[in-house]
């Protein structure tokens, strides 16, 4: 695969000392929609998956009330209900789903290792990682006070329900324009609230900002805190923090999307795995295949651009299907 550069392989020696051993065909690592996915494609197709689901069971959608977006739900749905729903079909085809987390990773030969909890090795044929990746967050208190109750860090998840409200998207970079300008398209008024007087993004992103009637930029503008009785009413901002010019600002708003970064799940696999700047792992385009032969990633933890829940999906269902090829390849 030519796109992939040789990393130079430091091997993890911790690993080799762990006695509790178990082969399997294929591992999954990650509950998420792509996880899932993966694992449904995965036991019927035969490869008798096992399953680790991480610290959150279910992944990120477990922590929102409404997913109104992922087909198959006319009426909307629960995140937890949904991803208990795919839990269980994969279930139905014998995916064997168990509570863990992936401690460390030895991709350096054949079969793949990778230990969980810090006390057992799994050796596997074939690896697919589907980790997913967490949003950043300014880490005010009262983001985690409105969480689900005017916080969000997706506009295209949540933007819907801010039809004809006011709202702020909290970033600089091409992210936050991309996400201000979907906004804007929804909602009366948008503010980008930036810390320094420059945008980072992309040239055609800021005059796209800057050509939106109900775009305006905060410039030099920090937000300190959120208020409201049953979510969030408004925000506090510091505009020119630092200088003589020190002023406190409040706006009232209904929404706050933070668009300050992901940061993907894949520290552990960093050895062996090629990743962009930011962390998420490099595929073969149109596949789930990374530089090493017989681990694939899916979902958020691959895609910098997308991160829905139907699209991780949709590449959980790659990965596996890669997957399949790549192990009946070996026979
Ligand atoms: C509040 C909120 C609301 C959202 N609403 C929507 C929506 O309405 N519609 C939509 O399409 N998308 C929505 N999204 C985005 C969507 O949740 C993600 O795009 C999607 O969940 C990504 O799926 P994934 O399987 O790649 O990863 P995730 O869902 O992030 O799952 C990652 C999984 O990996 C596991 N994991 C991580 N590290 C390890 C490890 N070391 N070992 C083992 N397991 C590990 C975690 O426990 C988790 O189970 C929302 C996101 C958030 C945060």
């Amino acid at each position: 695969m030519e796109i992939f550069k040789p990393l130079d392989i430091q091997k993890d020696d911790h690993i080799a000392n762990i006695e509790n051993v178990e082969k399997v065909r294929c591992l999954i690592i990650g509950s998420g929609p792509a996880g899932y996915t993966a694992a449904i494609y995965a036991s019927r197709a035969n490869l008798k998956p096992v399953l680790y689901t991480g610290l959150q069971m279910g992944g990120q959608l477990t922590t929102t009330t409404e997913v109104d977006n992922f087909p198959g739900y006319p009426e909307g749905v629960t995140g937890p209900e949904m991803m208990d729903d795919l839990k269980k079909q994969a279930e139905r085809f014998g995916t064997d789903v168990r509570f863990g987390i992936a401690t460390a990773a030895d991709f350096s030969g054949r079969p793949h290792r990778v230990t969980i909890d810090d006390n057992k090795v799994i050796e596997a044929e074939a690896v697919i990682i589907a980790t997913g990746a967490t949003a950043k967050y300014l880490g005010l208190e009262s983001e985690i006070k409105y969480a689900g109750m005017g916080v969000s860090a997706c506009a295209t998840c949540d933007g819907f329900f801010y039809k004809g409200k006011d709202v702020a998207v909290v970033g600089g970079g091409d992210t936050a324009a991309e996400e201000a300008t979907y906004l804007a398209g929804l909602c009366n008024k948008v503010y980008i609230i930036v810390r320094r007087d420059v945008l980072r993004a992309s040239k055609t992103m800021q005059d796209k900002v800057m050509n939106t009637k109900n775009i305006e930029i905060l410039w030099e503008h920090h937000t300190i805190d959120l208020f409201g009785d049953n979510g969030v009413e408004g925000a506090t901002l510091v505009k020119k923090r630092g200088t003589p010019y020190e002023e406190i600002v409040r706006i009232k708003i209904d929404g706050f999307f933070l668009a300050i970064g992901h940061t993907p799940n894949s520290e552990i696999f960093k050895n062996y795995l090629e990743t962009d700047e930011v962390g998420y792992i490099k595929t073969l385009p149109g596949t789930s295949k990374t530089n090493i032969n017989g681990v694939f990633a899916a979902g958020d933890v691959q895609d910098p651009h997308y991160r829905q829940a139907v699209t991780a999906a949709g590449s959980g269902c790659i990965a596996a299907i890669d997957a399949e090829r790549f192990l009946s390849d070996l026979k």
